[in-house]
């Protein structure tokens, strides 16, 4: 098969032959048709995740379909469509009976972190990790429903939005703009916050409540105007890189009293100064959201198949364009998801 390869941290990926994978009996082969990218492909090649190994081949937000099962497999057929759940779980382990399986204790690796993933044209993914999804959804949108839905669905089920409430979402960028539809979807207003005034209007198209650009305005300021003075329910903390301390300090000033704030971006090694007697008296309850589920993944998936949330996608582009396509991805911060397609 072909291949997308990353063999040297900070290098350009190597477009190669490579082995077949091999599955076992509860394993399946799936043909990788899309790969979302996001900034977590990055911070492989850069070499700052430190469980990822060299040789790689990327792709943890994949989707494909059913080539060959293993002889116990009983759920997907050759021919099903399928979202491949990056993060490989035993289903057996404390964790995973407790039904948060994204902490499995004996889990493999992440498909396209630590395991090859769907950079390579055949991909071997464990039977219980993969979520069929309907002929009507593109395999590209389908690409999307794991990480990009996936993980903010279980951000947001953190949250516990209720009807009427008001959510800030700090960073509209992949995870943001798809955040904003399950919010609306569960009856939150959102106000967006970016630096970007693209992101801002795709926002507003996707039905933000309003939109604060944080670089012509001071977002707590414009929060509190917004709400009457009251403060914000939900603050969702997206933005990821150096700009996470000073935001995580205006989610903060901007929550009403026992206001939720969950934490999804980061970068690592990045310590954040906090005073834990603002958070006292105010009743902060801060909580981080880690990947997603099976569940997520197949909640967000009959989110798309029924078009209550579409998938934002930027760009599309073939595999061995993927130098260009990460490159775009740190240069350009684009609206939505770059998706590269086999
Ligand atoms: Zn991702
Ligand atoms: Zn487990």
């Amino acid at each position: 098969m072909k291949a997308m390869i990353l063999k040297e941290f900070g290098a350009p990926l190597v477009y190669e032959e490579a082995p077949e994978p091999k599955i076992g009996p509860r394993q399946v082969l799936v043909e990788s048709k899309a790969n979302g990218l996001c900034a977590t492909d990055l911070k492989i090649v850069d070499g700052s995740v430190k469980t990822a190994p060299t040789p790689l081949m990327l792709g943890h937000e994949n989707s494909g379909v059913v080539l060959e099962v293993g002889a116990e497999v009983e759920s997907v057929a050759p021919g099903d469509r399928v979202v491949v759940v990056s993060k490989q779980t035993c289903g057996r382990c404390r964790m995973c009976r407790l039904g948060h399986e994204e902490m499995c204790l004996n889990s493999p690796g992440r498909l396209g972190i630590e395991i090859d993933g769907g950079f390579g044209q055949l991909v071997a993914a464990s039977e219980r990790n993969l979520v069929k999804i309907g002929d009507n959804v593109s395999l590209a949108a389908a690409s999307l429903i794991g990480g990009t839905l996936g993980s903010p669905l279980h951000a947001i089920r953190m949250a516990r939005p209720e009807l009427g409430e008001c959510a800030v979402i700090f960073g509209v960028g992949g995870l943001g703009l798809h955040a904003l539809q399950i919010l609306r979807h569960l009856g939150a207003n959102v106000i967006a916050v970016d630096v970007k005034e693209e992101k801002l209007a795709k926002a507003r198209e996707l039905g933000a409540f309003e939109t604060v650009n944080a670089m012509e305005t001071d977002p707590v300021k414009a929060v509190m105007d917004i709400t009457n003075g009251f403060g914000a329910d939900i603050a969702l903390e997206i933005v990821g890189g150096a700009a996470v301390p000073p935001v995580l300090q205006q989610c903060i000033d901007l929550l009403r009293p026992g206001g939720r704030l969950v934490i999804l971006g980061y970068s690592f090694g990045q310590k954040v100064e906090i005073d834990p007697a603002q958070l006292v008296y105010k009743w902060i309850q801060i909580v981080a959201s880690h990947n997603h589920t099976v569940r997520d993944v197949s909640d967000a998936a009959s989110l798309v198949n029924d078009g209550r949330v579409r998938a934002v996608i930027t760009e599309e582009a073939p595999m061995p364009d993927a130098n260009d396509a990460l490159a775009a991805l740190r240069a350009g911060d684009p609206v939505g998801r770059i998706v590269l397609t086999w």
